[in-house]
């Protein structure tokens, strides 16, 4: 329970050491006004205590902890200040200190012939090494401490203004000093905390800043880890639970003439398992009066767009028009020519939305949208503007959706005027676990995990320069079979022109081997115009042209089953799941395909790491969990640990375990009470509550 006048609130001016003017310097620099605040900023690392350098050893730049004996102290006089230095002798040598600032008061507290624990960096100039501002402390007090000393991340402006780690730490302590137990409000549930056998509150604070071993040191940080995930997926599961109890969905009732005639009279193949379970997932979503909000992931190549497109049609077998989003030009109109072939003698009216359909026949679309003439809208991002409005839209299918904002999903939702529009949203980049239940955690998520048959794994090597000639005489060998070759290069972000010289001179000296007489050869970048572009993407496509040669504007989506081979230029460039799509353009049909990942001999670390897990496998999940790694969670993609997260412990690519764990206990204690209303869930209920006012942008997470 809370008490009277709880330690935990009061303002941090009034711990021993700190004041006024430290305070301020506190509140500016880290945030903090209150005790609470300051114990729940966690060290980032620990200094071990028991392991101490020898000086024989250290080098300049080195961060180390000394013991041994201060062996002589003097003042020297310079311009203006004095300046304090001192001799530090330890078992293996000895090293010079000095004190530009506060000499007197430092000159005071040290006594020379003392045996000290010394931390700090060493300084080395011109071969003279020294240890400026060292941290001193005795070594007999300090050995009555805890064994971890906390590591705190700082700035510039505490250090110099007296806030250095040693007095962060002793605030600290002095905050300890006075807490108690019962100070802390225990927020996890009883019975979860039993379950899992986690430590109370008191002990993990205390724990986390001065653990005395590894046990209590892992103890706390899982528990906070724990509660941090905990509350996190409490609110993702509530926002969720909101919206589903708000927004009631539209109720396709039946599968019609649409859906049944195109499966009888259309469809070329056999679905594999995997697309029929998912088509089952989202015709019961669909049929239920709830909104769908459903995740498809599928890697490139499994089949993803057949399940939007019988998806549609299920929206059109209830009287409703469908759209389907994609993230580029190409990708758009690629699916508006294959869509448009594959529903042919139905009926059915296909229409293009892009930035490139302009006056007449723009105006004419937009009146055609909204008096239900057009059925099915396929387009790019130029179908969430304004004008665009339909007449009853029942189901929004967004294309490698990592390119749409989570704004722009909710604008799909103004789209329908009474009840908002099914949401289907499709990627290949394949999301990571612990993504998977944060960042989408509000989505149901389908899964295909089934390649249609007879595909065969993508044969990926790594060559360089040397191996060109063998590799131009395979292209020519694929070619006369018949095959097609795509050539990608970078696209170099700090210069648009080196793009272009890039792939322009590769297309050159692709002219010396593959003459124009013979061959042909298509060429695409992002800078052509739109009509440019799909010319020459058709010429590819209809198999007119056996190379094709481009910038990554390729890289999602875009399918033609024929072209066995992939080469990539200067792959180096690229992060792992950009090539993973990129290789995913060829292997879409029944022939052995190649993916030619070609580098300069000499690669750093993370590159050969990423070449070598490209060569390794072609499992995009594995692929991206490896990513994941590679990166750090910082750099996921559109999702910044601190940024959406703001998380202050956990750490969503590492945590993995503890992150499944908090979503299983929250949705079960969601499913048992959902309102928290149990009086044994008081407190778990009152800091929910205080968490969602804190972050109140997350309700926009929907
Ligand atoms: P992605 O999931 O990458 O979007 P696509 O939907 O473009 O994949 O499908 C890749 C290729 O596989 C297309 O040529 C498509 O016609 C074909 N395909 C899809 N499903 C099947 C299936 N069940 N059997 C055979 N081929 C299929
Ligand atoms: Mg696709």
């Amino acid at each position: 329970m809370a008490v009277a006048h709880n330690p935990l609130k009061q303002k941090i001016e009034f711990v021993k050491g700190v004041g006024e003017a430290k305070a301020q310097l506190l509140k500016a620099e880290l945030g903090v006004s209150t005790i609470e605040d300051m114990i729940n900023i966690f060290p980032f690392r620990y200094d071990d205590r028991s392991v101490f350098s020898l000086l024989k050893d250290v080098r300049g730049g080195d961060s180390v902890q000394l013991k041994g004996t201060l062996v002589s102290l003097k003042k020297v006089k310079g311009k203006g200040r004095s300046r304090l230095t001192g001799m530090f002798k330890d078992p293996s040598g000895i090293i010079e200190l000095t004190w530009f600032q506060g000499a007197k008061w430092i000159a005071d507290t040290l006594k020379v012939n003392h045996e000290y624990i010394l931390y700090g960096k060493i300084n080395a100039y011109r071969g003279k090494r020294s240890i400026p501002h060292p941290e001193m402390e005795l070594a007999s007090k300090a050995e009555k401490q805890a064994a971890f000393l906390p590591v705190y991340a700082s700035t510039d402006a505490l250090t110099r203004r007296g806030l250095g780690m040693r007095a962060r730490r002793n605030i600290v302590q002095h905050i300890f000093n006075i807490l108690r137990p019962s100070h802390f409000i225990e927020v996890l549930p009883p019975k979860i905390m039993a379950m899992l056998k986690l430590c109370n509150a008191y002990e993990a604070y205390k724990w986390i800043h001065f653990p005395q071993n590894d046990t209590e040191r892992s103890h706390a940080s899982n528990r906070l880890k724990f509660e941090e995930l905990f509350f996190l997926q409490l609110r993702i599961l509530q926002v969720k639970k909101t919206r589903e109890l708000k927004f009631k969905g539209l109720v396709f009732e039946k599968v019609g003439n649409f859906f049944n005639r195109f499966f009888k009279e259309k469809l070329e193949f056999e679905l594999t398992g995997a697309q029929k379970r998912v088509i089952k997932e989202i015709r019961a979503d669909m049929g239920s009066e709830r909104q769908m909000n459903r995740l498809l992931q599928g890697d490139v190549g499994s089949g993803k767009t057949i399940v939007a497109l019988m998806s549609m049609l299920i929206a059109l077998d209830n009287g409703y028009q469908a759209c389907l989003l994609a993230p580029t030009e190409i990708l758009a109109q690629q699916h508006f020519t294959s869509i448009t072939e594959s529903l042919k003698g139905l009926g059915i009216h296909i229409a293009f939305l892009s930035g490139s359909v302009k006056g007449k026949v723009r105006r004419e679309l937009f009146r055609f949208l909204k008096d239900g003439h057009i059925d099915i809208l396929i387009g790019t991002h130029a179908i969430l503007e304004d004008p665009v409005q339909f007449k009853k839209l029942g189901l929004a299918v967004t294309d490698e959706q990592h390119r749409f904002g989570v704004a722009q999903r909710a604008k799909l939702w103004t789209k329908n005027k009474d009840r908002p529009p099914h949401i289907l949203v499709m990627t290949a980049t394949p999301i990571p676990r612990t993504l998977a239940m944060t960042t989408y955690g509000d989505l149901e998520v389908s899964v295909i995990d089934e390649l249609p048959p007879g595909r065969k794994p993508i044969n990926t090597v790594h060559k360089t320069e040397r191996d060109r000639m063998r590799i131009i005489k395979f292209m020519k060998e694929e070619i006369a079979i018949g095959h097609q070759v795509y050539i990608v290069y970078p696209l170099i972000e700090e210069s648009a022109t080196l793009d272009l010289e890039n792939l322009q001179q590769g297309y050159e000296e692709l002219l010396n081997y593959f003459p124009l007489q013979e061959y042909q050869i298509a060429v695409v970048n992002g800078r052509m115009k739109a009509a440019d572009k799909d010319m020459e993407m058709q010429r590819f496509v209809s198999g007119k042209a056996q190379i094709m040669v481009a910038t990554t504007v390729i890289e999602v989506g875009v399918n033609v089953p024929n072209a066995s081979i992939m080469i990539i230029e200067n792959a180096a460039r690229f992060g792992l799941s950009q090539l993973h799509q990129l290789r995913g353009r060829v292997g879409r049909g029944a022939e052995q395909s190649y993916c030619i990942l070609m580098t300069k001999p000499q690669l750093t670390h993370y590159a050969k790491e990423r070449i070598k897990t490209m060569c390794r496998t072609n499992n995009g999940f594995e692929i991206a969990e490896v990513d994941m790694k590679l990166r750090g969670p910082g750099d996921l993609e559109g999702t910044q640990q601190s940024g959406v997260l703001d998380l202050k412990i956990a750490n969503i690519a590492s945590d993995v375990k503890i992150m499944q764990t908090a979503r299983h206990f929250a949705i079960e204690l969601l499913a048992e009470d959902p309102l928290l209303e149990a009086p044994e869930l008081y407190n778990t209920k009152m800091y929910l509550e205080r968490l969602k006012t804190k972050h109140q942008s997350w309700g926009r997470i929907s």
